[in-house]
């Protein structure tokens, strides 16, 4: 009964409040990562962006005006990750704030072994448990990069993360995955950037995925979507598992070889 009505009310809010079609062309046209979707996925994406729009609320910071456009432009990156899955994994906040540019994180934490640590860094993301998702406007903008680099599709990585707990570079798994083989394939995957990162060698990822497991997880699904290749090609085990657990299979949106 709950579900019906939710589905009902999901089905009002697509009717009622739609996204204006220049806008929604303009959006799909500039993230050449959504070119490869079929008719109906973007229909799904589409409604999945509507109610995203109905349900949290995206405010700018410092002087900041967002507009119809930025809007959508982070809403559809968001239920990219959500597509196959479902809205409700985006539930218990309800915030995103957008900054012009990189913003400084001033903050304190403690960690496992009670020792305090103060964080005073410049930053172009951050997702907060059970908070917002905080976001600048000039990364957000920086779609077209060579890294795969997209901080919308990494912030809301974490929030899947978070799900269950703090972020730890294992969101909730569906009852058909296996966790060891999750763990194994990240973990696998993790050490040998870090050995890469030692010898001096680049990556086809954003370095930054060496930070902790938690980056990592965010950092992969940033390429997952954005040069899914790569990923099939040097992490296949990782691309499997993201591909169980996002229910999306990105490289077989484009000919062999794009974006590798
Ligand atoms: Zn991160």
């Amino acid at each position: 009964m709950i579900w019906k009505l939710k589905k009902w009310w999901r089905n009002y809010i697509f009717q009622h409040e739609p996204i204006a079609e220049a806008i929604w062309q303009k959006v799909l046209a500039r993230l050449h990562f959504l070119q490869g979707l079929t008719q109906p996925e973007i229909l799904q994406l589409r409604r999945w962006t509507t109610i995203f729009l109905h349900d949290k609320k995206i405010n700018g910071a410092q002087g900041l005006i967002v507009t119809e456009e930025m809007r959508v432009m982070i809403a559809i990156q968001a239920c990219m990750l959500i597509l196959e899955l479902d809205l409700d994994y985006y539930r218990n906040w309800l915030e995103i704030i957008v900054y012009p540019g990189e913003f400084i994180l001033d903050y304190e934490y403690t960690d496992e072994m009670g020792i305090v640590h103060a964080v005073h860094m410049a930053a172009s993301g951050e997702s907060w448990l059970a908070g917002p998702v905080i976001l600048s406007w000039e990364d957000v903008n920086n779609t077209n990069n060579k890294q795969g680099y997209n901080v919308v599709i990494h912030e809301f990585a974490h929030k899947l993360d978070m799900l269950n707990g703090t972020a730890n570079g294992c969101p909730p798994l569906h009852r058909n995955m296996d966790p060891r083989a999750w763990a194994a394939a990240f973990t696998q995957a993790f050490e040998a950037c870090c050995n890469q990162l030692d010898k001096g060698d680049e990556l086809v990822i954003d370095p930054y995925a060496a930070t902790s497991p938690a980056e990592f997880f965010a950092v992969m699904s940033e390429a997952f979507f954005v040069k899914p290749y790569a990923i099939q090609q040097y992490f296949p085990q990782v691309y499997q598992q993201l591909s169980a657990f996002y229910r999306q299979n990105p490289a077989m949106r484009w000919p062999t070889g794009v974006n590798l």
